[in-house]
């Protein structure tokens, strides 16, 4: 079965007590029982809920898993994943990930005795390097936020592999209809649902697929045991949302190509950050890895006065965190979801004061560029 379709059916039959084609929205804390230990497989809510398994069956078959948990956000869902980590055990992560990510890794989880290596994956090398005689796990995200920067995810498996480590990749950026990890070898996929599988700025969620059924069993204790889980009404906005993901990826996709094609042409765009681009160093390797781009675009104006001129002057995208929705939205990593990252570090990474992102929506490409272009001849 293709994409669109998987993406529609799986985890979607129709309800067995009424034929409801939509799967209903479970809101129950409990179920009742027959006799002492005689249930219909439904004990407590926190343990089962039939709409958070739809949701789990569909989203793991989209990125061609065999297990799936979902997860009350994308940080609950990346802190579940690494509580397959133990004290004393050593992680690679991108140095460059979703600044949650950083924060859970470095303030918290440190405390507990699990040692954190930051490292650019995009060069396997320095993954090969980094490897220790107690690393258990490498953390990867590509593209990265905001600068796009690319990891092989196929490469970065192999090294992994040999140290006999698991690969853990968020593929929030990409979804599964443009970047499927598992084929390359990764181990567990990560995602915030609240981006595009959700895809429409309304619920907050995250999952975690995966093939390893030791690894999953203890995935399953976990969001049991700790308890984050999604709600029935977040499953089934997200499985709402997946049932389109196919058509909503492909038109965010050529909107972001129009979007970043018209971005690199225009004199006051003094540097793009899109896979899709020839000029982006790593374009090759994202074209072997995706399926597509994506849209998400990342410019640099080479000012904050001339950011924000940007930012301030745009009339129907809008200012505000996240990505992933319908509406498209712009942003300043700088002072927003990268104000935490230190100094010396934006810089490396080229996250500039000048630095703009935006989340290409699915309004008519046209209005979207003639709104960034109108904002963008404000610029004195
Ligand atoms: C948003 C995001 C997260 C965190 O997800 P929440 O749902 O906000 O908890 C993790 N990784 C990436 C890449 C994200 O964009």
């Amino acid at each position: 079965m293709g994409f669109a379709t998987t993406a529609i059916h799986a985890g979607n039959e129709p309800d067995p007590t009424t034929g409801s084609v939509t799967v209903p929205i479970y809101q129950t804390s409990t179920y009742a029982q027959d006799g002492l230990g005689r249930h219909k497989g439904y004990e407590y809510a926190r343990t089962q809920n039939p709409t958070r398994h739809a949701l789990e069956r569909n989203i793991a078959a989209l990125e061609g898993a065999r297990f799936g948990y979902a997860f009350a956000s994308g940080m609950a869902a990346i802190d579940a994943t690494m509580r397959l980590v133990k004290a004393g055990e050593h992680v690679i992560v991108s140095d460059n990930t979703y600044g949650g990510t950083y924060r859970l890794f470095s303030r918290i989880l440190a405390g507990y005795g699990v040692e954190f290596t930051y490292v650019d994956t995009s060069e396997v090398s320095n993954v090969e390097a980094a490897i220790k005689t107690n690393t258990t796990m490498v953390f990867v995200e590509t593209p990265t936020n905001p600068v796009m920067i690319v990891t092989d995810l196929q490469a970065v498996a192999e090294v992994a592999h040999r140290a006999g480590a698991r690969v853990v990749c968020d593929n929030t950026f990409m979804s599964p209809y443009l970047q499927q990890p598992l084929e390359f070898g990764v181990d567990i996929v990560v995602h915030s649902t609240t981006k595009y599988l959700n895809g429409h700025s309304d619920s907050v969620g995250g999952v975690v697929v995966l093939n390893d059924e030791q690894d999953a069993e203890w995935l399953a204790f976990v969001q049991n045991g700790a308890g984050a889980i999604l709600s029935p009404f977040d499953s089934w906005l997200v499985l709402r949302g997946t049932k389109t993901l196919a058509v909503r990826m492909e038109q965010h996709d050529r909107s972001g190509r129009a979007v970043a094609a018209f971005l690199e042409e225009h004199p006051k765009v003094e540097k793009l950050y899109y896979p899709g681009s020839l000029s982006h160093r790593q374009h090759d390797l994202a074209k072997r890895q995706q399926r597509g781009f994506g849209g998400m675009v990342a410019f640099d104006l080479g000012s904050l006065d001339n950011a924000r001129t940007v930012l301030e002057s745009v009339r129907m995208c809008t200012l505000a965190e996240s990505l992933g929705g319908v509406e498209s939205l712009i942003s300043h990593p700088a002072t927003m979801t990268h104000a935490s990252v230190l100094p010396e570090t934006r810089d490396r990474l080229g996250i500039t004061d000048g630095l703009v992102r935006i989340s290409v929506g699915l309004e008519d490409t046209d209005d979207i560029i003639a709104d960034l272009d109108q904002a963008l001849n404000k610029i004195a």
